[in-house]
C-alpha cells in the first residue's frame, strides 16, 4: 500500500477530526458534572441517543464488525486514523460508552486527561495492564550496549490470588522476569531498597484482598516517580467511589469490574485506566502518551481478551448507582465488622475501618465517600464492604462456620448485593501453596467475608449462630 494518502481517505481523516473534537467536548461536559450525574449517564447523552433511533439507554452493538460506507472510509477507520470501531475485539460501541464512563469515573477530581480500556476480566485488565512494561529493552542504546538483562517488577504479594500466580508462574516461570516481592509493603523503603535499572513497574493493591492490607499510595508513586517508573494499583475492593488512586498519584489502575462494580453479577469484566502521560523506561512513546488507548488498539488487539457488548451494557447498568450503594453497603460492612471484633470465636478481624485496624490512618487517608459531607466540610469516611477475619479453633473450626451458613451464600465472589463467604486458602488463593500464602499473609484459618445489601442485623444474626459451633 502507498504511504501516500489519496483525497477520498483524507476527506475521512478530516470528518473524523470533527468526531473527536465533538466526542472532546461531549468529555468536557461531563468532566464538569459531579460524581453520580456521570455514573448514570455516562458520555451518552441526548445527541448520542438521537443518532441511536431515540433509545434512552446506551444500545448494545452485538455485531462483530463495523459496514464501512466505501474503501476510503475503511482505509481511515482501520489505520485508526478516524474514529470508529471496525471489529468487536477491537473496539465496539457499546464497549466504548463503558469505557468513556469509567475513564471519568476513576477520573474524577484529577486534574488531567484519563483514558480506559475495558477488558473481558479483571485478570485480562491486569495482565494488559503489565505485560506491555515486560518488553525486551527498547531504550536508547548506551555505551555501544543495551541491557539484556531480566527485567524485573516491585509488587506487593498482598493481592489477589490470579495477580500472584500471573506474576511467579507466568511472568517469573515461563518468561523470566524477576518478581521482587516486597514482604512489608507498608514500608516504602523496602519498595525502595528492590528497585534497580531493570525495575519496569511497581505493582499495589489496595485494600487488599483478602487481607485489607492498606498501602500509602502517595509515598509509593514519588518513589516510583524518582526511578521514571509506573505506579499501577489493583483498586478493585475500593472502587472509584471511595477511592481514586490517580488523585494520589497512581499511573494506571485495574479494576476485577466483575466485582463491586457489576453488582448484579451477571457479567465478567476488567478495566485499566491510565492517566496521559505516565512515566516508562521502554516502549514507544504512544505507551506513555496514552497508555489505556495505546494498550487497547496495540496488545489487546493482539492479545484478543476484549470484552463482550453485553457484559459492558451489564457494567454500565450497574455503574448507575455506585456511590449509593458503597455507601450503604460500607454502613453495613462497618456494622458486621464491629460485631465480629468482640465475638470471642473470632481471633482477629482484618477490615481497615476499625480504628485497631494495622493500616487504618491510610485507610482514613485515601478512602472517602465521593462527593459526602459529614456536616463540618469532611468528606465521610467509608470502607467498602470486604471484611475478612480469622476463627478461633483454627482450620477445622473455620470450616464448619463456613458450613453453618445459612443466609450467606458459598462462593468465592465479591461485590455482590447478597452476601458471600468463601476461605481464600481453600479457594482464591488455594494455588499459591503455603509458602506463597505466607508471603501473602493469608492465614489457613481466614473467612473472608463479602457483606451484601441484606439489612446488618441478618447477616449478624446469620453470622452469630454459626460462629457459635467454633470454639
Ligand atoms: C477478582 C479480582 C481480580 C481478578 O478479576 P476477574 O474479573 O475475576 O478476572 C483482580 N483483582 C482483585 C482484587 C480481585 O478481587
Amino acid at each position: 500500500m502507498s504511504d501516500v494518502v489519496s483525497s477520498g481517505v483524507q476527506a475521512y481523516i478530516e470528518r473524523g477530526k470533527e468526531l473527536a473534537a465533538a466526542e472532546a467536548h461531549r468529555r468536557a461536559t461531563m468532566r464538569q458534572m459531579k460524581f453520580d450525574t456521570i455514573a448514570v449517564h455516562g458520555i451518552y447523552g441526548m445527541e448520542a441517543a438521537l443518532a441511536n433511533q431515540g433509545s434512552l439507554n446506551e444500545p448494545i452493538y452485538l455485531s462483530s464488525a463495523q459496514h464501512f460506507e466505501c474503501s476510503d472510509h475503511m482505509e481511515a477507520a482501520v489505520s485508526l486514523q478516524m474514529p470508529g470501531w471496525i471489529y468487536t475485539r477491537i473496539a465496539n460501541p457499546t464497549v466504548h460508552y463503558l469505557e468513556e464512563t469509567l475513564a471519568l469515573m476513576e477520573g474524577y477530581g484529577f486534574d488531567g486527561e484519563v483514558s480506559a480500556y475495558a477488558a473481558a476480566s479483571g485478570m485480562g485488565a491486569v495482565f494488559i495492564a503489565t505485560s506491555p512494561f515486560l518488553m525486551l529493552d527498547d531504550s536508547p542504546i548506551q555505551n555501544g550496549h543495551r541491557s539484556m538483562a531480566r527485567p524485573n517488577l516491585v509488587a506487593t504479594p498482598r493481592c489477589y490470588g490470579g495477580t500472584f500466580m500471573l506474576f511467579t508462574e507466568r511472568y517469573a516461570k515461563e518468561r523470566g522476569v524477576e518478581v521482587r516481592w516486597v514482604p512489608e509493603p507498608e514500608n516504602i523503603d523496602a519498595w525502595a531498597a528492590l528497585i534497580d535499572d531493570n525495575t519496569r513497574f511497581l505493582y499495589g493493591e489496595l485494600p487488599s484482598n483478602p487481607t485489607l492490607n492498606v498501602i500509602d499510595i502517595q509515598a509509593l508513586a514519588d518513589l516510583a516517580h524518582q526511578h521514571n517508573l509506573p505506579l499501577i494499583v489493583d483498586s478493585t475492593v475500593a472502587t472509584p467511589a471511595l477511592l481514586r488512586p490517580l488523585c494520589h498519584g497512581a499511573d494506571i489502575v485495574v479494576h476485577s469490574v466483575s466485582k463491586s462494580m457489576t453488582v448484579s453479577g451477571l457479567g465478567i469484566a476488567g478495566a485499566v485506566v491510565a492517566r496521559h502521560n505516565i512515566p516508562s523506561r521502554v516502549g514507544p512513546d504512544e505507551l506513555r502518551e496514552n497508555f489505556a488507548l495505546y494498550a487497547k488498539v496495540l496488545p489487546a488487539r493482539d492479545f484478543g481478551p476484549s470484552i463482550s457488548p453485553f457484559n459492558a451494557m451489564m457494567t454500565i447498568n450497574d455503574l448507575r448507582t455506585l456511590r449509593q450503594r458503597m455507601d450503604y453497603i460500607s454502613h453495613n460492612a462497618m456494622q458486621v465488622a464491629q460485631f465480629l471484633d468482640q465475638h470471642p470465636n473470632v481471633e482477629r478481624v482484618y477490615y481497615p475501618g476499625l480504628a485497631n485496624a494495622e493500616g487504618h490512618h491510610l485507610a482514613r487517608r485515601y478512602m472517602q465517600l465521593v462527593d459526602s459531607n459529614n456536616g463540618t466540610g469532611e468528606a465521610e469516611h467509608r470502607y467498602g464492604h470486604l471484611v475478612s477475619f480469622t476463627v478461633r479453633g483454627g482450620v477445622a473450626a473455620c470450616r464448619a462456620v463456613l458450613d453453618q451458613f445459612q443466609l450467606i451464600m458459598r462462593a468465592t465472589d465479591l461485590g455482590r448485593i447478597k452476601s458471600i463467604a468463601t476461605i481464600p486458602a481453600i479457594s482464591t488463593h488455594q494455588q499459591q501453596g503455603d509458602g506463597g500464602r505466607d508471603l501473602a499473609g493469608v492465614p489457613p484459618h481466614m473467612i473472608r467475608l463479602n457483606v451484601g445489601g441484606e439489612h446488618a442485623a441478618d447477616v449478624i444474626a446469620d453470622l452469630e449462630q454459626a460462629l457459635a459451633v467454633a470454639g
